[in-house]
């Protein structure tokens, strides 16, 4: 018998999805408009009505090598043939031991020990964890809290929600709920701008005040991404750490966005040549391909928690899944060997050579590009509805929110799509209707 709910047309299922599905971050009853995708291939999305897009997103940073890669769609189908998926408890494999052998072969030497998640929100809550588990064990109880920055994102789960920007983030909707924990003012420095002491002033005094009470410090280095596309000085970091030290608070960077080479660094923390205790890696660790996270950590931090008999509680159902293990470890090899820094590069001098002038636009109050990231920041909120609309209808991806105008290609972007991104951008800022306010 027919599934009564089968349905056959783009039309139909468009409006099953408008009444059925929930989006990210949208409303039931008046759901923002989702366009429906036949294919991807290289940079283009194609849309169920043909038309091509250039993607100027990455899927929020994930594709970093582009879409339907044949080497990417191998070790995903070889991998299938030998084993999808196995419970990781008690069990282990191949393409989880290679991984983990060549994330901690590319990540700081101390960082030896790793934790394999389904998402960066539970590689953060596993960060999280972590640390509270080490203070626990080191005897010191009262260390129960994180000290972070505001203009933070760390993921949208419980824990990691307590440590997103208060007002930015959902801490306002859940206002008394979330575990309460410390939000020093966000750095202002800007990266490239001189050090300014002044700009550590706040987090210092808090960390001095409330070390007792703080098992960690958890920040996005260099980039803060969700949190309103800010590139701040590394020279805060470095600052961070020397006093994380002083106060025995471990440091957890959550390079979620930032890793694999985004911010022209493998990691962003390499800017400032500051190791953290324990390290979250996800999104373009697949190369966008399937969902997989990393926590890692020091022997410190894994020993501290195991002396004795301890254990670290944590062991979600898909752990180390083979098939995002193989495509993931096929994925590094490919930014590896295939000069991603010379790439990012380029994308960065296209993105400064065509983005910065939109300074000279109305509505416009910032521009920045670091690595491949260029973002234009409005002094309006954009009317997402209509500025998506007019960004599918100029042929490219692009996904902006709030005062955030952003791309982030795939590193096999072409210099003529680079142009195009960018092209749509500023026609779209320039036809002045597109805000809301
Ligand atoms: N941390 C950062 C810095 C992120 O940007 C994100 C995702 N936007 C997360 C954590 C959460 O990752 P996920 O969406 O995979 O749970």
């Amino acid at each position: 018998m027919q599934n009564p709910m089968h349905i056959s047309s783009w039309n139909g299922r468009i409006d099953f999805d408008r009444k059925h599905i929930w989006h990210p971050y949208t409303s039931m009853t008046e759901p923002l408009k989702a366009y429906p995708v036949e294919s991807a291939s290289g940079v283009f999305i194609r849309l169920g009505d043909g038309r091509e897009l250039i993607d100027g997103m990455s899927s929020w940073w994930a594709a970093i090598h582009g879409y339907n890669h044949p080497v990417l769609n191998q070790a995903l189908y070889e991998q299938t043939t030998a084993v999808s998926h196995v419970m990781f408890g008690g069990l282990t494999h191949r393409p989880a031991v290679d991984l983990a052998q060549l994330l901690i072969g590319l990540t700081p030497p101390s960082l030896d020990r790793i934790f394999f998640c389904d998402s960066g929100s539970v590689a953060v809550e596993a960060a999280m964890k972590m640390a509270l588990q080490y203070q626990q064990a080191q005897g010191a109880t009262t260390k129960t809290k994180f000290l972070t920055v505001r203009s933070g994102y760390h993921g949208d789960t419980w824990g990691a929600m307590s440590v997103c920007d208060p007002v930015l983030g959902m801490h306002w909707l859940f206002q008394g709920m979330l575990a309460e924990q410390f939000f020093a003012q966000a750095p202002q420095c800007r990266f490239g701008d001189p050090w300014d002491e002044e700009d550590i002033a706040d987090f210092k005094k808090l960390i001095n005040r409330h070390s007792d009470e703080i098992a960690a410090v958890i920040l996005e280095p260099v980039v803060q991404g969700a949190g309103g596309m800010h590139f701040y000085s590394p020279e805060y970091i470095k600052r961070v750490r020397k006093l994380c030290d002083e106060h025995s608070v471990l440091l957890i960077f959550d390079e979620i966005a930032t890793g694999f080479g985004r911010t022209g660094k493998m990691f962003a923390m390499e800017h400032a040549g500051v190791v953290p205790d324990i390290l979250c890696l996800g999104k373009a660790l697949t190369g966008g391909y399937m969902t997989l996270a990393a926590t890692l950590t020091t022997d410190k931090v894994a020993t501290g928690i195991s002396e004795g008999g301890g254990v670290f509680m944590h062991g979600p159902t898909f752990m180390a899944n083979p098939l995002a293990c193989a495509v993931a470890q096929t994925s590094v090899n490919l930014l590896i060997e295939d000069s991603w820094e010379a790439k990012v590069r380029r994308i960065e001098a296209l993105l400064k050579d065509q983005l910065l002038d939109c300074l000279d636009l109305p509505g416009v109050a910032d521009v920045r590009v670091l690595g491949a990231i260029g973002v234009v920041e409005t002094k309006c909120p954009v009317d997402m509805e209509k500025i998506q609309k007019q960004f599918v209808d100029q042929g490219v991806w692009i996904r902006p929110f709030g005062q955030l105008i952003y791309v982030m290609p795939p590193f096999i972007i072409e210099e003529d799509h680079v142009s195009q991104l960018t092209g749509a951008i500023k026609d779209t800022i320039s036809r002045g209707d597109m805000w809301k306010c």
